[in-house]
């Protein structure tokens, strides 16, 4: 226990230093330079502004974000049918420079803006999930056949830094993608359900017993985490946080 409360002391520690560990002399975004900018995030101050991290009017849920200042609670979906985890953190909407940056990050040579979208993560679990800290941390599993494609997980790359900066592991194979299903666009919320029903498993030799912190970019109508973190709970894991950087709005 005392072991554990160190390790929180410790992660609590490092959110606090992580701007001023993060020096660079241009901003990675728009690639403004001068001595007297102060760079937060690898950004300028004018990007910083674009990149703002959500504290009011949001779903904790599901990060469902409202148009008025309304106080953090629970949307209506999320009321009338719960999410299966136990916490929910989210930077900020998909919109905007957020959205720029991951399509980047996604669909381009763009590994370079993982090292601000993975600042960005960090301080959506400082602000989301502090003091909670995992035994592990699981990214959103792509199918073999598309990552061989793209090259990477993007998931599980903007949750390495996390992983070192809070000193847990991050396991890729504890949950695997089991069919490549076509994409989701398109579908309603059934068909999605439909499209991904036995397409995860949990190696329970890795969740059972866990508290485990998965991780996503994008949060589109929560069917894919849904799915997930169902068969975390199959595998009989301790306890879900989901922690994504982007949430679509309806
Ligand atoms: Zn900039
Ligand atoms: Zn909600």
């Amino acid at each position: 226990m005392k072991a554990l409360l160190r390790k929180v002391k410790a992660a609590g520690v490092r959110t606090a230093g992580l701007w001023r560990s993060h020096r660079v002399s241009r901003c990675l975004v728009c690639g403004q330079a001068g001595r007297s900018i102060r760079f937060e995030n690898g950004c300028c101050p004018d990007c910083n502004s674009q990149l703002q991290l959500v504290r009011r009017a949001y779903c904790p849920g599901c990060g469902l974000m409202y148009a008025l200042e309304a106080p953090v609670s629970l949307c209506l979906e999320c009321r009338f049918l719960p999410k299966p985890w136990d916490g929910f953190g989210v930077f900020g909407p998909y919109e905007g420079l957020l959205r720029e940056l991951l399509l980047k990050f996604k669909f381009q040579e763009g590994l370079g803006y993982g090292r601000i979208l993975q600042s960005l993560l960090f301080r959506a679990y400082a602000e989301h999930l502090h003091p909670f800290l995992p035994d592990c941390i699981l990214p959103v599993p792509l199918h073999p056949v598309r990552i061989a494609f793209r090259g990477y997980n993007q998931s599980l790359e903007l949750g390495r830094r996390l992983a070192r900066d809070l000193q847990v592991r991050i396991r890729p194979k504890g949950l695997v993608r089991l069919h490549n299903t076509p994409p989701q666009a398109g579908l309603n919320r059934k068909e999605r359900l439909a499209n991904l029903k036995g397409a995860f498993l949990a190696d329970p030799d890795v969740v059972q017993g866990q508290k485990i912190l998965l991780i996503d970019d994008i949060y589109t109508t929560g069917t894919t985490l849904t799915a997930c973190a169902k068969a975390l709970k199959r595998a009989k894991c301790k306890e879900i946080r989901v922690l994504v950087l982007a949430r679509a709005q309806a």
